[in-house]
């Protein structure tokens, strides 16, 4: 288009002619305001979401589980084979079964004493270990177990702390002469899922056993506060028969205390029971009563 045609089209515009001042708008969000995010998402070079990256980048890991774990994703992992490809002359050897030659699949996955570690978080949450065999195909089926709603969130992250854990009991065998029981490195993969802060609601029966076999706290079994109870004294000549108790089921374990209180009096707990069962201690009070 030539410049004067340019001009004619120009001029024919209508421009809105508002009694408004004009302000500068950032394009690149909704709301015309600038951030930085929106402004890195303009520049940024996009590429296709890593299947993994749900498991990896979850928000409840901690940066040094999701730095071994993207690295553990991308065959990163110093491992003797590893170590090896880059053309270091190593003698190979896997530090928790001593028995065959480590490399990242063996050593996180095939190792007859990572594949017990493994068998027993599944079965924590009622599955049965897949075996798999590279660890592309371990975090493509870790992530086809995410279908349990309510545990989602712990089972991701137990990918990546299980694996930490592992790396780490190999650095300490490696380099310290130390030895930890499967027994004892559970313990530690129970201490790890409880520092990812994770706030667990309406589990039922079966994943309220996990939750309480990893020591975490069902918001099911956190009270709904402090409630505030006013003590009144009795009218003359009156007996007032306090009675307080509280139990850990129904049935199961149960407290109870009571006392008479006099009008000129202060109550004064005169009786206690204790491992007593919430249920019958219950019924024999109805028909007391
Ligand atoms: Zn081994």
């Amino acid at each position: 288009m030539a410049l004067s045609e340019a001009f004619q089209v120009i001029e024919t515009l209508q421009i809105p002619n508002y009694r408004m001042e004009d302000t500068v708008r950032w394009l690149c969000s909704m709301s015309g305001d600038f951030s930085v995010a929106s402004a890195w998402e303009e520049i940024r070079r996009k590429m296709p979401i890593a299947p993994w990256a749900s498991i990896v980048w979850h928000k409840n890991l901690l940066p040094r589980h999701s730095t071994l774990g993207w690295r553990l994703a991308h065959g990163k992992m110093p491992t003797d084979v590893e170590v090896q490809k880059r053309g270091v002359c190593v003698v190979s050897r896997c530090s928790l079964c001593r028995k065959e030659c480590e490399s990242t699949a063996h050593l996180f996955l095939t190792c007859k004493f990572s594949d017990a570690v493994w068998n027993t978080f599944a079965d924590w949450f009622g599955f049965i270990w897949g075996r798999p065999s590279s660890i592309l195909d371990f975090l493509e089926w870790w992530k086809g177990k995410l279908r349990s709603s309510n545990l989602r969130d712990l089972w991701a992250v137990g990918a990546i702390v299980v694996c930490a854990t592992l790396w780490e009991e190999r650095n300490k065998r490696c380099h310290e002469g130390t030895h930890r029981s499967m027994k004892q490195l559970l313990e530690c993969v129970k201490g790890e899922l409880q520092e990812c802060k994770f706030v667990i609601r309406g589990v039922k029966s079966i994943q309220d056993l996990c939750v309480k076999t990893i020591g975490l706290v069902s918001s099911t079994d956190i009270g709904s506060g402090i409630l505030e109870v006013f003590w009144c004294k009795p009218d003359p000549n009156w007996v007032k028969l306090n009675i307080d108790g509280s139990s850990l089921g129904n049935p199961g374990k149960a407290g109870l205390g009571w006392g008479p209180c006099f009008a000129t009096t202060r109550p004064k707990w005169c009786s206690r029971m204790e491992n007593t069962w919430a249920f019958p201690i219950a019924s024999k009070l109805k028909l007391k009563l």
